[in-house]
């Protein structure tokens, strides 16, 4: 019972390997055919190629994710993962990488499987692969693709229709950092203590802000985060930057944050060069987007930059060739006009897009748009935790349009908020209508747009149609 006997595994295998290669040749032909047939019938995504990818070849996302030299790297969180892996991204490609990226928060496994496939060549896979992850789905993608890197940004109450608790979330993602690869690494706000837990037992590299930083938007109330992961007691800070994250510690059982090892030390030139130091040295990098938690976006995507063995000048060039993020205070000139689009998700998100807003001192027109679509997140009760009393007046805005199919509930919190009823003009249903209805009124130049998921996708439709922007691939 030699030679024979032992022959028969190995043909399996053999054989295992090839119908894996097969597999993948299908999914790799289905997903651009499905990819090809949606953009013709003018229905560009992600999903249906991706689903169709994973209907052909169930292991797809592993089988492509096996073959990257340089890894896979996942970025996750409640706010800020479409910008950080941005960032990342562009940095790789800086660097010569051939990346598979999901763009446009495609962050579920269809919209993952779909974007290892685009880069995918039969025989040539992509270098790396940097994909954004929807939290409740990290736990499904990291032992398909045994990451070379988890960064993890902030956990926020987020639609809690689909997560329920911060704790669940976090257990997501806790459970997805036990499936890092060989010398992996997590990569974790050292600011957010329940980031920060995640580095018990696992290979931590933290990063964080210690340069003097004023959000510019309130202090909001951080609920439930403001309790000690470990022990429940509340945390004390020595500096918040907003909400939960900033310099804490626990007077109950004495965690406290981590000291980063990537940190912003300064600024230079009003803020368009950071000084972040690094294992490294300490380096000055570009960096042109508003907001604290830009400024956070920026920090993590060094880190991941340094552990991935980039070096400064790769990262320079890597963020001052750096776009900005779909809908992610996205600047387009439409009919003349100047506009600015900002993807609004949940209360901190739209509270630092106010606050960025504000930072803008001319007189402006404001359109917020509010769907309730699966993707949205059915319940808009969310409006009520926006600080809108605080940030309605600083934001300058001669008129707020509201639209979208909630466009009611959100002229409801205005008035609630002590904005005057003249300033609002209510344009319910679709969000394209209400778009153009502010943009033909020829009131204040710019024009700040806020839209949630799908009012994002119908309202750069408008401005896709005059060419304005480009197409993108959602999710
Ligand atoms: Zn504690």
């Amino acid at each position: 019972m030699t030679g024979g006997f032992r022959s028969r595994p190995r043909m399996r295998r053999k054989e295992a390997e090839h119908t894996a290669g097969w597999r993948l040749w299908a999914a790799w032909v289905g997903a651009r055919i499905v990819a090809w047939a949606s953009r013709l019938a003018g229905r560009g995504g992600s999903s249906l190629p991706g689903r169709v990818a994973l209907w052909l070849a169930p292991d797809v996302v592993a089988a492509v994710a096996r073959q990257t030299v340089g890894g896979v790297v996942l970025v996750t969180g409640t706010n800020g993962k479409t910008t950080t892996a941005g960032l990342v991204a562009g940095m790789l490609r800086t660097a010569g990488r051939r990346v598979a990226h999901n763009r446009s928060g495609a962050n579920l496994l269809p919209g993952i499987a779909f974007a290892l496939l685009e880069a995918y060549r039969p025989g040539a896979p992509p270098d790396t692969a940097v994909l954004e992850t929807d939290e409740a789905t990290v736990p499904r993608a990291a032992p398909l693709v045994r990451p070379r890197v988890v960064l993890v940004t902030n956990f926020f109450r987020d639609q809690l229709d689909r997560y329920g608790e911060l704790s669940t979330t976090v257990r997501y993602v806790g459970t997805g950092l036990e499936y890092l690869g060989p010398g992996g690494r997590a990569v974790l706000n050292a600011d957010d203590p329940h980031v920060a837990q995640l580095g018990e037992g696992v290979e931590a590299v933290y990063y964080g802000l210690e340069a003097p930083v004023e959000s510019g938007g309130p202090l909001e109330d951080p609920g439930d985060a403001r309790f000690c992961p470990q022990c429940g007691t509340e945390l004390v800070y020595t500096v918040r930057r907003y909400a939960h994250l900033g310099l804490w510690r626990c007077p109950g059982c004495g965690a406290r944050r981590p000291t980063p090892q990537v940190a912003l030390v300064g600024f230079e030139e009003a803020g368009r060069w950071l000084r972040i130091r690094t294992p490294a040295g300490e380096w000055r990098l570009p960096f042109g987007l508003p907001g604290v938690y830009n400024l956070y976006n920026a920090v993590a995507a060094v880190a991941a930059g340094w552990v991935l063995g980039l070096d400064a000048q790769t990262m320079r060039d890597g963020l001052a060739s750096r776009a900005v993020a779909f809908g992610r205070m996205e600047g387009i000139r439409f009919r003349g006009r100047e506009v600015r689009l900002a993807l609004v998700k949940n209360p901190t998100g739209f509270n630092q897009v106010l606050a960025a807003v504000a930072s803008d001192p001319r007189p402006k027109t404001l359109v917020v748009a509010i769907n309730d679509l699966d993707a949205d997140g059915r319940d808009v009760s969310w409006l009520w935790d926006v600080d809108l009393e605080t940030l309605w007046p600083r934001a300058r805005a001669e008129r707020w349009w509201v639209t979208g199919l909630r466009a009611r509930d959100m002229a409801v919190r205005l008035k609630y908020a002590g904005c005057p009823p003249e300033r609002i003009a209510v344009c319910e249903g679709s969000p394209e209508r209400g778009v153009l209805a502010a943009l033909e009124d020829e009131g204040a130049d710019p024009v700040y747009v806020l839209p949630t998921y799908t009012a994002l996708l119908a309202v750069r439709r408008v401005f896709e149609r005059e060419g304005a922007v480009r197409p993108f691939r959602e999710g």
